[in-house]
């Protein structure tokens, strides 16, 4: 595997693990009630997958009495509506009279004037009518109260427009001109349908925005426009949260944006769109229409500036009038950047331009394939322009050759990375092939985030013939006959996937 590769996928398993470890070690959530974060002497704790939060705090927060029977350990908690009637290590409580179950009992932690009653969230969000959104990477719980409760939120207007988008003439919102939304004054209340709250919004400096997010996000259809070209996103039933950046809050109007130094992406910029309904919207300022990604997981939305549409050769045609497949070979690594080493002192970057030459030769002999090399010699390419090339061609398919190691350690074989659902068919048929050509023990097909085979849009995958690390491993990959049998392999399972 490629050297810049791998570190940065340590760094990204570094960064995901302090995130994590910094969030579920020693420090208590922080707890949010309607966007306003509760100050209380005993901070939500999480036991064995329980979130405990304390009740007096929360629920006089929400306007309810609270009173505490110390000799039955029993808090009655009520407004005017309902009665709550609690009991410290009670498996049920009484909610309106009807025994409720409770997975896990309230309980008291502390002592004497400093105890506290606590109970699971879940009874909280269930039995007290609020919504409760954990978010894992800033580590807080919210808790909304889904009802208009804040008698001052404006009925009307209060939209946000991104200043200079209301004459083009971008989708969705209502094209509302209102200064700055909020002219109610002071009110910074998380809108009551707001499913998702925006956390943070970062540029990784390279193309990729990742956009945080708590609760349950959707994505609208991303628009591409024109004059000026823009990449336009709306996430519906979204705010922000409260203290998302200083002065930038749930329903204010302000726009934030951050600039790149990215030749093809100028600017990105956001806002509270619109509260009717609430919508976030992401805009990306580019030079030119360009291709993107965008991936949602639990939590992050990506989007991702491939490369620019413009100039894009058209797809070629046999004189038959038969498609020409564009196929994409990528000899990993280069120049100044050797790849993995192996025992004898070989190096990656060779064994993956030979295979990468052997296989452009037996390509060109295909009448309906085009291949197309990212290096056809000892020089470097980063990994971004790899892909930007690839998705800049409308390439069919992405084929990354590399070779494995592991210092110090036995290990042998071969194995094939994808990244995207889409491109597992084309990796399971590649490594098929390859196996049979190399002989080497099976470490099958995987999945991956390497820059290569996720930034391309068409099916991608990257290769690991064997392991520069192990002598026999090593003697198979720079024998001239096993090259010449790995190039054919890789060229079988291309025609075979395109069915040619
Ligand atoms: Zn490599």
């Amino acid at each position: 595997m490629k050297k810049a590769v791998l570190m940065l996928v340590f760094l990204v398993a570094a960064i995901s693990l302090f995130a994590s470890v910094s969030s579920a070690a020693s420090k208590a959530p922080k707890l949010f009630l309607n966007g306003q974060e509760l100050q209380s002497a005993t901070a939500p704790r999480v036991e064995k997958y329980t979130t405990y939060v304390p009740i007096r705090t929360v629920a006089e927060g929400i306007g309810f009495d609270v009173n505490w029977d110390k000799a039955a350990k029993k808090a009655v908690i009520h407004n005017g509506d309902s009665l709550i009637e609690l009991i410290v290590g009670s498996k049920s409580a009484l909610v309106n009279g009807s025994k409720v179950p409770l997975a896990t009992p309230a309980k008291i932690v502390g002592s004497g004037s400093a105890s506290t009653t606590m109970v699971p969230l879940r009874f909280i969000s269930e039995n007290m009518g609020l919504k409760v959104y954990f978010d894992s990477p800033s580590n807080s719980v919210f808790l909304y109260q889904p009802n208009d409760v804040n008698p001052e939120q404006p009925d009307g207007g209060g939209n946000g427009t991104i200043p200079g988008e209301d004459d083009n003439n971008e989708p969705g919102g209502d094209g509302n001109t209102g200064e700055n939304g909020n002219s109610g004054g002071g009110d910074n209340s998380i809108p009551a349908d707001a499913e998702a709250l925006i956390t943070s919004i970062q540029f990784d400096g390279i193309g990729t925005t990742n956009i945080a997010y708590a609760g349950s996000a959707t994505v609208g259809e991303p628009q591409m426009l024109s004059n000026p070209n823009r990449l336009v996103l709306d996430i519906p039933k979204a705010a922000f949260t409260e203290g998302f950046s200083p002065g930038f809050t749930a329903t204010n109007a302000k726009m934030g944006e951050l600039v790149t130094e990215n030749e093809l992406l100028t600017k990105v910029r956001f806002s509270y769109y619109s509260d009717k309904p609430s919508t976030v919207r992401v805009v990306w300022d580019l030079s030119a229409a360009a291709q993107y990604t965008i991936t949602k997981s639990d939590g992050l939305i990506q989007v991702s500036i491939l490369g620019s549409l413009e100039n894009v050769p058209p797809n070629p045609t046999t004189p038959d009038g038969d498609k020409i497949f564009k196929v994409v070979i990528d000899a990993g690594h280069g120049a100044h950047d050797p790849g993995t080493a192996s025992v004898s002192g070989k190096v990656e970057k060779s064994f993956n331009l030979a295979i990468a030459l052997k296989v452009n030769e037996l390509l060109k002999k295909e009448p309906r394939i085009q291949p197309i090399l990212t290096r056809s010699d000892d020089t470097f390419v980063t990994l971004d322009e790899r892909a930007a090339m690839a998705n800049r061609l409308k390439a069919d398919l992405f084929l990354s050759i590399h070779a494995n190691a592991l210092k110090g350690s036995p290990a042998s074989g071969t194995e094939t990375f994808y990244n995207r659902a889409d491109s597992k068919t084309f990796a399971d048929i590649i490594h098929k092939h390859l196996l049979g050509a190399t002989d080497l023990p099976d470490r099958k097909v995987k999945t991956a985030g390497f820059v290569v085979i996720k930034k391309t849009t068409m099916p991608a995958v990257l290769t690991e013939s064997g392991f520069l690390t192990n002598a026999k491993d090593e003697a198979v990959l720079f024998n001239e006959a096993k090259q010449n049998e790995i190039a054919q392999a890789l060229v079988d399972g291309i025609k075979e996937y395109l069915k040619l």
